[in-house]
């Protein structure tokens, strides 16, 4: 076990077997360049938590920013020879619930099976259960390429699992934090009744 400069904990599979080519796999990212055929030959595992706030695209489809993602990814090969980079991607995160339209938990889970090829021609000759990605000159953008797993594993219409409410006609999504309801109690307000109902709904998350 290590920790960073800011304190949160990383560390790699005990079982880890591969070298480490890259100082910015030691930190809490993902390097933007990284060369896949050298990590699958040592086939190189990568665990590491990294802040959500690093994946702007993903970031902008929370609520907030907050949390984590964990990275549990290997470079390998298939059995026909070709690179892979396989795992799964988790992060606990805040979206709208599209019920009640106030901000729910939940946890994405996106399985990682990608086939590294340096050509398109390639493709056909993958195992259907890889997604392909194509990389010619052997360096790929590991960052982006996690982060559109990610995105794809975002639930389009959330919601929450136990019963919450259709919001009163005409009012908007709003966030609630302490300071709203406390504007909201100091003086008589027709959304009094939503706010408090809003903090009941949000205790229970
Ligand atoms: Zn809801």
């Amino acid at each position: 076990m290590n920790r960073s400069s800011s304190g949160e904990v990383w560390h790699y599979f005990d079982s880890f077997v591969g070298q480490l080519y890259y100082p910015a796999l030691m930190s809490n990212q993902l390097p933007k360049r990284v060369n896949y055929i050298a990590l699958a030959k040592s086939g190189t595992k990568i665990q590491v938590k990294v802040p959500v706030a690093q994946f702007t695209r993903f970031s902008e489809l929370l609520v907030n920013t907050q949390g984590w993602v964990e990275v549990n990814v290997q470079f390998g090969r298939d059995s026909a020879g070709f690179h892979t980079l396989t795992g799964e991607l988790s992060a606990e995160v805040s979206l709208i619930c599209q019920r009640c339209l106030n901000s729910m938990s939940t946890q994405i889970r996106a399985p990682v099976r990608l086939a590294l090829l340096p050509s398109e021609g390639l493709a056909t000759r993958v195992a259907e259960s890889f997604d392909i990605e194509i990389a010619e000159t052997g360096v790929i953008d590991l960052h982006e390429m996690l982060e559109n797993e990610l995105i794809l594993f975002v639930p389009i219409a959330p919601m929450h699992e136990e019963e919450c409410e259709l919001p009163i006609e005409g009012a908007q999504p709003v966030e609630v934090s302490m300071e709203d309801s406390e504007e909201f109690s100091n003086k008589p307000n027709p959304f009094v009744k939503l706010a408090s109902l809003k903090q009941k709904l949000s205790k229970k998350e």
